[in-house]
């Protein structure tokens, strides 16, 4: 209830106006935010980098309705993956592309078309660019983005959310050769029609999709925290035969570093996804919504403000 609440509250423009254009600092979105700018975001991708971890940037600005926007949008990635390309970045950071925030909102073609120029822009800074999935209504153009993506760019990671109930024949249909898929749970709401509801099913269709693309010929990226499932995932490496290249792990910033450090320090392959910018108000709202203990410390924090 409260989940499907915040995530109600995450659509809501009025709330999120309100949210980012006030001077807000709190402890608790900075757990999640890695800053605002590119320098926050080359200086954090340094320090994790630094410790071993891999890193994929997602600059904040999702669900664009207009052209300038999206093309500020474009803009800023462009700038972005120069940066990580200058710092030699390129083979430990990549770039986590929301097609909603270049156009696909409002103009199918154009978020294509921009898509394809930031691909361009992280071949050159020699790094790669996994799309996000966002809304249920659109993953079937997003998969379809992606295809057309990999003609010329194959490594463009794709991504798949386990509580739809086609998340497996997703998995099966990509694991092939050279595949990058991203698999996680799926933070969104979603209807009963298309989706599990239950935590317990979701959990069970992600072993589903685990095992699919553990076993597949692909190059599976297991987006979770839950140490349930990094148990599982460990003991389908063993299975599968799978040496620690052939795979990693990814997790939020700000969520479980030590379990982060943990795996690494084993010698597996974890990549941070940082979310920066400005427009935080929709991304942190469904990370209170997978957690919502998180919510009582953000509330303190605004009346502490
Ligand atoms: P959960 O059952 O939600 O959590 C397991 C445990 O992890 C919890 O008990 C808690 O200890 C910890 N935890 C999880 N979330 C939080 C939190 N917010 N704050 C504090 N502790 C927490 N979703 C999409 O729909 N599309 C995407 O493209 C997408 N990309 C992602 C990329 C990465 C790298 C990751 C890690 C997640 C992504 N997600 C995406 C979000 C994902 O779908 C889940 O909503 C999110 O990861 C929580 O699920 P979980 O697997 O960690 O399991």
């Amino acid at each position: 209830m409260l989940r499907q609440a915040l995530l109600v509250a995450s659509r809501s423009d009025g709330a999120r106006k309100v949210m980012e254009t006030a001077p807000f600092t709190g402890d608790v979105v900075r757990r999640f935010i890695a800053g605002e700018t590119i320098e926050d975001a080359a200086h954090v991708t340094g320090e994790l980098t630094g410790e071993g971890l891999l890193v994929s940037l997602d600059v904040l600005g999702e669900d664009t309705h207009d052209k300038d926007r999206a093309e500020a949008n474009v803009t800023h990635y462009v700038e972005l993956l120069e940066r990580l390309g200058a710092a030699g970045l390129g083979a430990r950071a990549e770039v986590s592309l929301k097609l909603s925030a270049i156009g696909q909102t409002f103009d199918a073609d154009l978020a294509l078309e921009n898509a394809r120029r930031i691909c361009g822009a992280a071949r050159s800074a020699s790094t790669t660019v996994t799309i996000d999935m966002e809304e249920h209504t659109t993953v079937d153009h997003t998969l379809g983005v992606v295809q057309e993506l990999r003609r010329d760019f194959p490594d463009v990671g794709a991504v798949v959310q386990a509580y739809l109930r086609r998340a497996e024949e997703h998995c099966a249909e990509l694991a092939y050769e050279g595949s990058r898929v991203r698999l996680c749970k799926g933070a969104y709401a979603a209807p009963a029609a298309v989706a599990f509801t239950d935590k317990e099913e979701v959990d069970r269709s992600y072993v589903r999709c685990m095992k699919v693309l553990m076993a597949g010929k692909g190059y599976p990226m297991l987006a979770t925290h839950d140490p349930r499932l990094i148990e599982i995932a460990s003991a389908l490496t063993v299975l599968n035969e799978r040496d620690a290249g052939t795979f990693e792990y990814q997790m939020l910033y700000g969520v479980r570093p030590e379990e982060q450090r943990r795996l690494a320090a084993q010698g597996a392959q974890v990549r941070v996804y940082v979310a920066y910018g400005r427009e935080w108000y929709q991304y942190f709202m469904r990370r209170l919504a997978e957690r919502p203990a998180n919510l009582r410390f953000f509330m303190r924090s605004l009346v502490g403000r």
